[in-house]
């Protein structure tokens, strides 16, 4: 077999050769350690599941430290290049340089490829340590949108010229009264589009209808920004009730049934359409949903919500099943095909090459890589013998330190206890 490049058809759908080449960013710091661990488990796991059928050729892609001692440049144009050309990759953990250039190279690369969507998956492992009672409660994807917002990058600080241009923009508007300390204000902008925010949230809504998924909220401030905020939830509801109009249920819908006639048959109609299958859309406000998370996680299932929103929220689910460790992520443009896998935490430079953390970070989103280019079988079947792991409490110090009884194991050790656990691991029946 010879490995070829992942394609995308005039359809829109991903074509992955048996034998497929897939970029890697190892990433700084502790970056090198987790990925060896990764690597190891995803190679093995191949291996285990498809005897030899499948396989992938992992191509390095410079970025980061590493890239600027061997080139002078933090994120290299080959690098940038690459992840355009082979469409599916994945990174470890990056320095943001400090002073001038790139702002962060995680932003540059998602801006670059145009990634909208970023994914981040939130669910307990059974044995995992919770700050929660009940983290098994959390089973939650989030949509975050990954383009706009604070993204956009557009800031002015108070001494710019072009914040006092900001400022007479807002005297002409008879606004400048809303600036309390103009001589020291500084000025954010915070775009947010009817495409940006429709792009999001059909793939959103496409996500809960394909993996036959209960609901669909869309979290916002609406009720403070009623343009940008409030935008995405009114452009949000008018997408689902447009294109998705016999898969999904809104609220809205209910609201009108609750007018026309009354609650009860507003009940009923809702009721009806959940039993056969429809997507709920429903919409909570940013504060209010950080509550409900801590309340009520069980009323919650695909989350799509914007920029700032979602980096809080992010963490705060994160923290609920097992912190940055274990959070995966994923940053795709669903009509390019284009995605980059990452670990969601930073490069923790005091543990570099220490052997030391959790590779499950960037394992589990290899996971995802491995659910996006359809290999389901191999995602199964780590997901099972990571979780076997755990439940023996054979893990690394992050967890070792909350658990009672468990073994200490180093990186590496903890990855060949996973390929260990793959022999006891069933073999998933999906078919890919
Ligand atoms: P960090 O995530 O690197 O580390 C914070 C702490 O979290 C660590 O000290 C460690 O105790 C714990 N931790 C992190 N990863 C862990 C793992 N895999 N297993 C167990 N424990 C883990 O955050 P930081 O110290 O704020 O940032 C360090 C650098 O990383 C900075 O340069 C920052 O810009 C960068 N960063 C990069 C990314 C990314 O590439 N996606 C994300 C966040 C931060």
């Amino acid at each position: 077999m010879t490995p070829t490049k992942i394609t995308m058809n005039t359809a829109g759908q991903l074509q992955v050769p048996d034998y497929c080449y897939i970029p890697f960013i190892e990433g700084d710091g502790i970056g090198p350690d987790v990925w060896r661990a990764s690597k190891a488990v995803m190679d093995a796991a191949i291996s285990h599941c498809y005897k030899g059928k499948r396989k992938i050729e992992w191509v390095e892609m410079l970025a980061g430290e590493k890239a600027f001692n061997q080139t002078g440049s933090w994120l290299p144009a080959e690098t940038l290049q690459m992840a355009k050309d082979y469409l599916v990759s994945i990174k470890g953990p990056l320095t943001t340089p400090v002073g001038g250039g790139i702002r962060s190279l995680n932003v540059a690369l998602r801006q670059e490829l145009d990634l909208y969507v970023c994914m981040r998956p939130v669910h307990w492992f059974q044995g995992v340590p919770s700050p929660v009672r009940h983290p098994e409660n959390v089973d939650m994807v989030i949509f975050r949108e990954n383009t706009e917002d604070i993204y956009a990058g557009i800031e002015f600080n108070y001494d710019d010229p072009k914040a006092k241009l900001l400022y007479e923009f807002l005297e002409v508007n008879n606004l400048a009264n809303k600036v309390r300390f103009p001589e020291t204000t500084s000025f954010g902008i915070k775009p947010v589009s009817k495409e940006g925010s429709q792009r999001l949230i059909r793939s959103a809504i496409q996500y809960a209808i394909d993996k036959k998924l209960p609901s669909v909220t869309l979290v916002h401030k609406g009720n403070i920004m009623k343009f940008t905020e409030g935008g995405f939830k009114n452009w949000g509801y008018e997408l689902a009730e447009t294109e998705f109009a016999d898969a999904v249920y809104t609220w809205g819908q209910w609201e009108k049934t609750k007018k026309e006639q009354d609650e009860a048959a507003a009940n009923k109609e809702m009721k009806q359409a959940l039993s056969s299958g429809k997507v709920l859309i429903k919409d909570v406000i940013a504060d209010n949903f950080l509550q409900q998370i801590l309340l009520a996680p069980k009323d919650y299932s695909v989350i799509a919500t914007l920029n700032l929103n979602g980096d809080y929220i992010s963490d705060a689910l994160a923290a609920a099943v097992g912190g940055i460790g274990i959070a995966p992520g994923a940053n795709i443009n669903y009509t390019t095909g284009h995605a980059v896998f990452e670990a969601t935490h930073g490069t923790a430079p005091k543990f570099a090459n220490t052997d030391t953390m959790n590779p499950s970070s960037l394992l589990l989103s290899g996971v995802m890589m491995l659910q996006y280019i359809g290999w389901n079988r191999t995602a199964n079947t780590i997901l099972e013998a990571l979780k076997t792991t755990i439940k023996r409490k054979r893990v690394t110090v992050d967890f070792y330190n909350l658990m009672h009884d468990a073994t200490l194991l180093k990186t590496s050790e903890f990855a060949q206890e996973i390929i260990k656990s793959l022999d006891n691991a069933p073999i998933s029946e999906l078919i890919d």
